[in-house]
């Protein structure tokens, strides 16, 4: 069984209640008279006879004079001085002067509870410690998601949105994505001088949209905003205005702005604003009554302030195409500001931000590893740094070299580095097939240089070829995307050469997989095929939380089989001429695979020298054109 706290509380309650009956039953009269000594009882009558008697030795009074002790002798009591309690009326005060007009030591007894505190402490002891407990599992229940403890937070927001006026990050912290800089450069000075614009007619922005892929810097931007502009910045999360009761985002929404707008100027950031910005009414399950109301409470607030007030809402999403399009509109988010993942120059900035606190060789080229990480966002960059200075650490050396920062960008990549494989026929293989990539690739004209060949495997590849582009590549032409076709055949094509038709492996399928989806874009939506140029299918988008759903394909059964025979042609005219390649350089391939097998990896320089040594029969440019 787990364990949990709120079980154990449970299970733990009867143990409370046996504990209070004890406390109240034993505990608590011990503390008032010393019962203890005294077992036999006396009504009141029978002492007042027993004075009259003079049996009565020594009278104790105890429990503020309600109880008393006696000591007694007497016939009835067996000629033995005994210890008795009786329980007195209140209110007899002739008690007293009959007992000393009766010359018995009388003596009273405070209460041994002299403490009023203690008292109260005694009489609260249970129920406090009831309500705790049932507080402390409210609580527990409440931070696993849902529960009534959520109610007790009703409305209240102080505690989720922060004023933070020192975030600590300077705009000199984000590198590589200028425009957005430049953009919030412009709200500083908004924040800072709103005289020079009113002064001319203008209007202060009333919102700023964010709009990027994940770990492009948003955040890390609204931050700096934050640091440089010396304003309160009140910041949220979109996903905080979402909450299990109706109505409680939307009093969130109120609560924010009020306090802003006590605050101008500042700034309001909230972050993944998709939360609640989301379409109205659409998304499957129908809309969320809870979501729409508070989006529309955001709608509102954003209107009812003017655009002079001081008030600048920034707001972050990874989802543009997915806001309710009332967001979007002038007069509320009237700036988008874009931040895409960074280009060569972007991630040469963003790396030499990172480098700053980092000790590296002398002879690393931050460049180098800028060019070896296309497609990395700002935080990939800066998870590959310290990636690198982990392994650095673990290798006990001074300072990061390139083996350790290409083994984090290989291993970001691809994935762990496995153990090499045993010398046999599946290595083999593998060889060819890699090599058959690496061959490929190198001589066709349009195709990127090959970094490394290697098969030393990572992830789920068993072997692995990597290609460095030249440089950033935004557009990519016909002849480079069958350059890639061709390159990308090249394993397979080798394993059929070699090994023969019916050897071929299902190692090859990701590259089939990969040649398709490439071809078929060709056709489909950069129109480079003798279809002619028509855009007839569009990027793929998520069909479960975006705006449509209607098949995004919109053409005719005829135009279906078209494409379908449009890509089998250019994949099979490919696949024939990798095939011929292969064959045309098979004295080189065989040179190549032997010393692959024996060193594991073969770099750049090594291919480049191998292949200078071996008359290679050149690849046509002709075979690119035809197609
Ligand atoms: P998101 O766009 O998803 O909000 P963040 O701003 O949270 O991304 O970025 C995460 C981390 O990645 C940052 O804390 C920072 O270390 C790094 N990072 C991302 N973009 C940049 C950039 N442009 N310049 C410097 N560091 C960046
Ligand atoms: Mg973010
Ligand atoms: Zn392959």
């Amino acid at each position: 069984m787990k364990f949990s706290w709120k079980t154990l509380l449970l299970w733990s309650l009867p143990f409370f209640v046996i504990v209070f009956f004890i406390w109240q039953g034993f505990v608590m009269p011990t503390t008032n008279v010393n019962s203890n000594i005294a077992n036999s009882r006396m009504t009141y009558g029978r002492f007042l006879e027993y004075i009259d008697m003079g049996w009565i030795k020594k009278v104790d009074i105890y429990d503020n004079g309600h109880t008393a002790i006696i000591e007694a002798i007497g016939p009835e009591l067996g000629n033995r001085t005994q210890k008795i309690r009786v329980e007195l009326p209140t209110g007899s005060p002739d008690l007293i002067t009959k007992l000393r007009r009766a010359q018995i030591d009388i003596n009273a007894h405070p209460n041994k509870s002299i403490n009023p505190l203690w008292n109260l402490v005694n009489n609260l002891f249970f129920p406090i410690l009831l309500l705790g407990g049932l507080a402390f599992l409210f609580r527990r229940s409440n931070s696993a998601g849902s529960g009534p403890g959520q109610a007790m937070s009703f409305g209240k927001s102080k505690a989720l949105f922060q004023m933070e006026a020192k975030t600590g990050i300077i705009f000199d912290d984000v590198a590589g994505v200028d425009e957005a800089k430049e953009e919030f450069k412009e709200v500083v000075t908004f924040l800072k001088q709103p005289d020079s614009f009113t002064a001319v007619g203008a209007k202060i922005p009333k919102g700023v949209l964010l709009v990027g892929p994940p770990g492009t810097g948003k955040t890390l931007l609204a931050k700096a905003i934050a640091g440089e502009a010396n304003v309160p910045f009140f910041s949220i999360s979109g996903s905080e205005f979402v909450e299990m009761f109706v109505g409680v985002g939307a009093s969130r929404v109120r609560d924010l702005f009020k306090k802003a707008k006590e605050n101008a100027p500042c700034i309001v950031f909230i972050d993944e604003i998709d939360a609640v910005g989301r379409q109205r009414g659409t998304g499957i399950g129908g809309g969320n009554d809870e979501r729409e109301q508070t989006l529309n409470q955001l709608l509102t607030e954003m209107d009812g302030f003017e655009g002079n007030t001081g008030v600048i809402v920034i707001a972050a999403t990874n989802r543009a195409d997915i806001l309710d399009a009332a967001l979007l509109r002038p007069g509320r988010f009237d700036r988008q500001v874009t931040v895409d993942v960074p280009d060569l120059n972007g991630r040469l900035a963003i790396l030499k931000v990172h480098a700053k606190n980092k000790k590296m060789d002398n002879n690393v080229s931050i460049q180098t590893i800028a060019r070896r990480t296309p497609g990395f966002s700002g935080a990939d960059l800066a998870n590959l740094l310290n990636e690198a200075a982990i392994l650095t650490a673990r290798k006990r050396k001074q300072a990061i070299s390139i083996s350790e920062l290409d083994a984090s960008i290989d291993r970001i990549i691809a994935g762990m580095e496995g153990t090499p494989l045993v010398n046999g026929k599946s290595k083999r293989l593998i060889a060819y097939h890699e090599v058959g990539h690496a061959l490929i690739g190198t001589l066709l004209n349009y195709h990127d240089p090959v970094q490394k060949v290697t098969l030393i495997p990572r992830g789920q590849a068993k072997g692995l070829t990597w290609f460095t582009p030249e440089d950033d590549q935004t557009l990519i032409s016909k002849a480079q995307i069958l350059s890639r076709i061709m390159a990308t055949l090249g394993g397979r094509a080798a394993e059929e050469v070699i090994f023969g038709n019916t050897e071929v492996t299902t190692g090859a399928s990701n590259d089939l997989q990969k040649v398709t989806s490439m071809a078929r874009q060709m056709v489909t939506r950069f129109g480079m095929s003798t279809i002619g140029p028509l855009s007839l299918e569009s990027e793929e988008s998520s069909p479960f939380l975006g705006r449509s759903l209607n098949n995004n394909s919109e053409y005719s059964d005829e135009i279906a089989k078209k494409i379908d025979k449009q890509v089998q042609n250019i994949v099979c005219e490919c696949h024939n001429k990798v095939i011929k390649i292969i064959k045309d350089n098979r004295i080189l391939i065989d040179k190549l695979v032997d010393i692959l097998i024996e060193q594991e990896t073969i770099d750049r320089y090594m291919l480049e020298k191998t292949i200078s040594e071996y008359t290679v029969v050149p690849v046509k440019n002709t075979y690119i054109q035809q197609l």
